[in-house]
C-alpha cells in the first residue's frame, strides 16, 4: 500500500507534543555546572519539611508554597527554582501528584513521540543493540539507564526489540535495567509496563537521581524528553547599558496587598525592573535582578564566550540549565569510568534560546508563570551546544577512576537519526502487515509521519509548521573511546556504530517480524 494515499489524520484526535513557541572558548567547568545545581533535590528520599517553606507551615497550594519561599528569602527567586518547585514538589509538584499519572497521552497534558508510534522505541532498541554490538561482539554484564521514562513505553519498546535481535535474548539476561525516574505515580506506570521483561533481565531498579545508578558495568543511557523537564535559568541583556541580568520570578501583588500586612505588597529593598514580555501571570511576575546572581556570575559568561559572536550579538536574551548541563556531566563521568553510550532526543538545536521556557496544559500552551496555579506542565528547549560544553568539560577532569575519553556528536535532526536506523523500512513493513485492516496501516503510518516530518513537509502539505517533529526534535549521542565508532563527523554515531559492526542498519529491520 503506497504510503502517501494516507489522509493525514491524527490518531489520538487532538494532541500536542510539547511544542516550541519560540521562534568554544572556555568551556564551563563541570564544577560550576554542578554548583548551579540546585542544592535541594526533591525525590522521594526528600522529606517535605526539607523545603525552605512558607512561613505558613499548612500550605496547601504550591503559588502560596511558591510565594511563601519569596517571602521568607525576602526577594525573587530564580525561573530555574520556580520550575524545580512547580515541577518537583514532593507533594504539590506537577509531577508528585497522583494526577501525573496520566498526564501523557491524548486524555492528559501532552503526547510524547515514543507513546505516538511503536517505530520510535524500536529504532533506539536498534541502536542501543549497535552499541552493545559495537563495544563487545560477545554478550556481557551490562547496564541500560534511562533517564525519566514517562509511562515505560520506551524502554517497553527498546527491551522488545533487543530481544528480537541477534545475541538479544543472551544480552538482556546480563543486563541491569535503571530507571531514573522522580515521580512516584510514573513509577508505578512503569512496573506495570515492564513487568514482563522481570524475568528475563538480570535486574529492574528505580533511582530518583543517576548519581544514584550503580557504577561498574559499561552503561548505555537513553533519555527522551528529559533534558528538557529540567530547570533553566533565564538572563536578559539591558537596553540601556547592555549588561546581562537574570530574570527573577516574584509575587505580583501591584494591586492589592497579596502579603496582607497593609502595606500594598511584598518589600524587597530593591529596586527592581519589570522584565518587558508577558511580565505577569498566575499570581506572579518577572522581574529583573538589579546586579549579579550566582548562575549570571557563573555559568553565563563560559556559555557567552563559547558562542559564534554573531549569535551572541543577536540575542536579547538567554536560556541556560545548569542541571541539564550538570546531567551531561555526571553522564559523561559514567561513561569514562565504565565504557558505553549515551543517547539524548530532545526538542532543541546546537545554540541557545531567546525565550523558549512555556508551559502545557491539556495539550495547550499557557502563561508558564500560571503553571503553578493551573498544574501546568513546565518545560524549555534543549541547547545541546551547552551540553556539548558540559560534556566537554567533564572530559577534561582528571582521575584515576576515568578509563575512557567521550565524544559528543551532534545534534541531528530527529528524522534523520529515525530514518538512519531504518524507520522508513520499518513502517513500510508495518503497513504492509495490516494487510486489508485500512485504519491499521492508517494508524501505523500516521505515527511514523508524525515523527520524521519536516517543518517543511507540514507547510508543503498546508499545515502549522510549529506541529512538525522531523527536526524540531534533535538527537545528540555521546560515546565512549570502548565503542568502536570511527567516524567523528557521525549522525549521531547511529550508522558509524552500524559501519562499524559491518552491519548496514538499514538492512536489520527489513525482514524481521517484531
Ligand atoms: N521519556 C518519556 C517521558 C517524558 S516526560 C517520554 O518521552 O514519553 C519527563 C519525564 O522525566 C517524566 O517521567 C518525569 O517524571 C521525569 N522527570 C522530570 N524531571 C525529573 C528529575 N529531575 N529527575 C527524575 N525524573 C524526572
Amino acid at each position: 500500500m503506497a504510503l502517501a494515499m494516507f489522509a493525514m489524520t491524527n490518531r489520538l484526535g487532538p494532541w500536542s507534543w510539547r511544542r516550541s513557541s519560540c521562534s568554544c572558548v572556555r568551556a564551563p567547568t563541570s564544577m560550576l555546572a554542578s554548583m548551579l545545581t540546585p542544592s535541594r533535590t526533591y525525590s522521594q528520599r526528600a522529606p517535605l519539611s526539607s523545603a525552605p517553606l512558607s512561613s505558613s507551615s499548612s500550605v496547601s497550594s504550591l503559588p502560596a508554597h511558591i510565594a511563601g519561599i519569596i517571602r521568607f528569602r525576602g526577594g525573587p527567586i530564580s525561573v530555574a527554582e520556580f520550575t524545580r518547585e512547580t515541577l518537583q514538589h514532593p507533594s504539590l509538584g506537577y509531577y508528585a501528584r497522583s494526577e501525573a499519572a496520566s498526564i501523557l497521552g491524548s486524555k492528559g497534558d501532552f503526547v510524547t513521540s515514543p507513546e505516538m508510534t511503536q517505530i520510535f522505541g524500536e529504532s533506539v532498541g536498534l541502536w542501543v543493540h549497535t552499541a552493545c554490538a559495537a563495544r563487545s561482539a560477545k554478550p556481557q554484564p551490562w547496564r541500560i539507564v534511562e533517564l525519566g521514562p514517562g509511562n515505560g513505553t520506551l524502554m517497553d519498546d527498546v527491551l522488545r526489540t533487543l530481544n528480537m535481535l541477534p545475541d538479544g535474548k543472551r544480552r538482556l539476561e546480563q543486563c541491569h535495567v535503571s530507571l531514573v525516574e522522580s515521580s512516584p505515580h510514573l513509577r508505578d506506570n512503569q512496573r506495570q509496563r515492564l513487568a514482563r521483561f522481570h524475568d528475563g533481565v538480570a535486574s529492574v531498579s528505580w533511582h530518583a537521581e543517576i548519581a544514584d545508578v550503580p557504577h561498574g558495568v559499561p552503561t548505555i543511557v537513553i533519555a527522551h524528553e528529559f533534558l528538557d523537564a529540567l530547570p533553566t535559568h533565564v538572563f536578559r541583556r539591558q537596553e540601556r547599558d547592555g549588561a546581562w541580568r537574570e530574570v527573577l520570578v516574584d509575587v505580583d501583588d501591584r494591586d492589592g496587598d497579596a502579603d496582607g500586612d497593609g502595606d500594598g505588597g511584598v518589600d524587597h529593598g530593591v529596586d527592581l525592573d519589570v522584565a518587558a514580555d508577558a511580565p505577569s501571570a498566575g499570581g506572579f511576575r518577572y522581574v529583573v535582578a538589579p546586579g549579579a546572581t550566582a548562575a549570571s556570575a557563573m555559568l553565563l559568561p563560559r556559555r557567552l564566550a563559547a558562542m559564534d559572536p554573531s549569535v551572541r550579538d543577536r540575542l536579547r536574551s538567554v536560556e541556560i540549565s545548569g542541571k541539564a548541563m550538570a546531567a551531561c556531566v555526571e553522564v559523561t563521568r559514567r561513561l569514562r569510568r565504565d565504557g558505553g553510550a549515551a543517547l539524548f532526543v530532545d526538542y532543541g538545536r546546537g545554540e541557545p534560546y531567546e525565550a523558549s521556557v512555556r508551559a502545557i496544559k491539556a495539550h495547550r500552551q499557557v502563561h508558564p508563570l500560571a503553571a503553578p496555579a493551573l498544574s501546568a506542565d513546565l518545560s524549555a528547549c534543549v541547547d545541546f551546544g551547552a551540553m556539548a560544553l558540559a560534556t566537554a568539560s567533564a572530559n577534561e577532569e582528571v582521575s584515576d577512576e576515568y578509563r575512557h575519553g567521550v565524544r559528543f556528536h551532534g545534534p541531528v535532526p530527529q528524522s534523520d537519526f529515525l530514518h538512519a536506523l531504518g524507520a522508513g523500512e520499518r513502517a513500510r513493513h508495518l503497513v504492509s502487515a495490516c494487510g486489508d485492516d485500512e485504519s491499521a496501516a492508517r494508524r501505523v503510518y500516521d505515527g511514523y509521519r508524525r515523527v520524521v516530518e519536516t517543518a517543511d513537509e507540514v507547510a508543503s502539505a498546508g499545515g502549522d509548521r510549529g506541529d512538525a517533529m522531523g527536526d524540531a526534535f534533535v538527537a545528540a549521542t555521546l560515546v565512549s573511546d570502548d565503542v568502536a565508532c570511527g567516524d567523528d563527523a557521525v549522525v549521531s554515531a547511529a550508522l558509524s556504530l552500524a559501519e562499524a559492526r559491518g552491519a548496514p542498519v538499514r538492512g536489520c529491520f527489513e525482514n524481521n517480524k517484531l
